[in-house]
């Protein structure tokens, strides 16, 4: 029986908040075939503007995700692009 190798990962991160997106960066980086799956509803979706965070201070935290995802996709792995938070 022949496989794909397309279909086949080292890790599945269900969740890609910061949390999921942090894990997703290293496993990608320490060369893990990485697939995020995210439901798009961050918990402070609702929060304009996010502090505490050194170097993102005043950051919108939905920006801190999409540079998140984009980060982890430079590493050719891949994010489950977000529907829609209600
Ligand atoms: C109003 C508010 C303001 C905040 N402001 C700040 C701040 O200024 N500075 C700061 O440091 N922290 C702040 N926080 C805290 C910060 O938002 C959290 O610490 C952080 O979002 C936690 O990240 P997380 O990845 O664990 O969870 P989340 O951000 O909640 O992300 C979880 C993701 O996983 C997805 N998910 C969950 N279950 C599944 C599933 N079964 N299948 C697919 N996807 C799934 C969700 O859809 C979501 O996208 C704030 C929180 C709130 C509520």
């Amino acid at each position: 029986m022949s496989e794909n190798r397309a279909d086949i990962w080292d890790v599945i991160v269900i969740g890609g908040g910061a949390a999921g997106l942090s894990g997703a960066l290293t496993l990608a980086r320490a060369q893990r075939r990485t697939l995020v799956l995210d439901g798009g509803r961050p918990r402070n979706a609702v929060a304009e503007h996010m502090h505490g965070v050194l170097g993102h201070d005043g950051l919108p935290p939905l920006e801190l995700l999409r540079r998140g995802r984009a980060e982890v996709e430079s590493y050719g792995e891949w994010c489950a692009p977000p529907s829609s938070p209600t």
